[in-house]
């Protein structure tokens, strides 16, 4: 922490932190809420519950405002625009000062009962207690061949293991966020940031709950662009395809080619073939492009990286302990509205 930080505007260090990511979530914020107070009154001395609205267009924040003037332990930033789940977490890393950190979905999907079940590992000794989920009967069977064939790939190719059926609802405790928090990457895969930084983890198998209001916030598109971004941060797998198509396309040229003079040599050159002529160019051309493409992502991905934009813009904060400098001094974030 920051030496010249104003200590005023803190509030004691609670226990336990708890990150909400929200985007038009209105009508789950009171409910869960209701659901997380008793399971955390019950596990932990102190705690805070901090909602990190990703831009709502609802009625999410000025409900969360209101939550937030009756309870204490309520918190929140809100973002000036929508920058998607995985910004979302990492804003609420940046922001909580518990001893230990819990992040949930809101919608409730998450059973907030087996929080202390994290927390009894925390303390157990474990450094990052996280939910598998038993089934995925709650996505469609679309959805849900898409994920296993993602998580295939990811396991033959991707730089680190990801354990099977975890996701973003686990318990993590202070130092293995101070970690995360130095991970400054535009292109986030939290899932594959967590398992990267390591430290001594256990799994706690939950059931994935139906979502309570609203609807799932996440379309095939950011779902593809997302499985896109964890192949390209955690492997070169996209890469090797090229150099693998590549080769196998040049062997089968040479041996064209082979097959060619040893014709000609002996039957003489012939002039027709002008359509394997014009396949041939087509298909090579095109594959061209798609490579070209492929890097093109990478230099796309690499030119976010470089240009050091903050990773996302705080328009307002709601509850105790607003505006931490050690906060904005470390991403020379701006404070809008502030
Ligand atoms: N979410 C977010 N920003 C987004 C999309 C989703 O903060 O751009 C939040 C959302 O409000 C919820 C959590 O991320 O609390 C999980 O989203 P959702 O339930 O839509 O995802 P799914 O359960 O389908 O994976
Ligand atoms: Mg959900």
């Amino acid at each position: 922490m920051n030496a010249q930080s104003p200590a005023a505007i803190y509030t004691p260090i609670p226990e336990l932190s708890v990150i909400v990511p929200v985007f038009n979530e209105g009508e789950n914020i009171n409910l869960l809420v209701e659901k997380l107070a008793p399971v955390l009154a019950g596990c932990v001395s102190s705690w805070e519950v901090l909602f990190v609205d990703d831009g709502s267009r609802d009625d999410t924040l000025s409900r969360i405002r209101a939550l937030a003037l009756q309870n204490p332990n309520v918190r929140a930033v809100s973002f000036s625009r929508n920058f998607g789940k995985e910004i979302a977490i990492a804003a609420g890393l940046d922001h909580v000062r518990g001893r230990a950190v819990v992040i949930i979905d809101a919608d409730l999907q998450h059973p907030p009962e087996t929080i202390a079940t994290f927390v009894a590992k925390w303390r157990e000794g474990y450094d990052m207690v996280y939910g598998q989920r038993v089934d995925r009967s709650t996505d469609g069977p679309a959805r849900r061949w898409l994920t296993e064939r993602f998580y295939s790939l990811f396991e033959r190719f991707g730089e680190t293991a990801l354990p099977a059926g975890a996701g973003d609802y686990r318990l993590m405790d202070a130092k293995v966020v101070e970690n995360l928090r130095r991970m400054g990457e535009r292109a986030r895969f939290s899932k594959g940031l967590y398992a990267w930084v390591g430290f001594k983890s256990i799994g706690i198998p939950f059931e994935v709950q139906d979502r309570v209001h609203g609807q799932s916030k996440f379309s095939y598109r950011k779902l593809t662009s997302f499985a896109f971004d964890g192949l390209a941060s955690f492997s070169t797998l996209p890469l090797k395809v090229s150099t693998y198509i590549g080769t196998i396309i040049s062997s089968f040229a040479i041996i064209y080619a082979l097959i060619f003079a040893v014709k000609t040599l002996f039957y003489g050159a012939d002039v027709p073939g002008f359509p394997s002529l014009i396949v041939s160019v087509m298909f090579f051309s095109g594959i061209q492009l798609v490579f070209l493409g492929i890097i093109g992502e990478y230099v796309g991905r690499i030119f976010a990286e470089v240009k050091r934009r903050p990773l996302y813009i705080i328009a307002e904060e709601v509850g105790p302990d607003s505006a931490r400098p050690e906060i904005l001094a470390r991403r020379g974030e701006t404070l809008i509205g502030k």
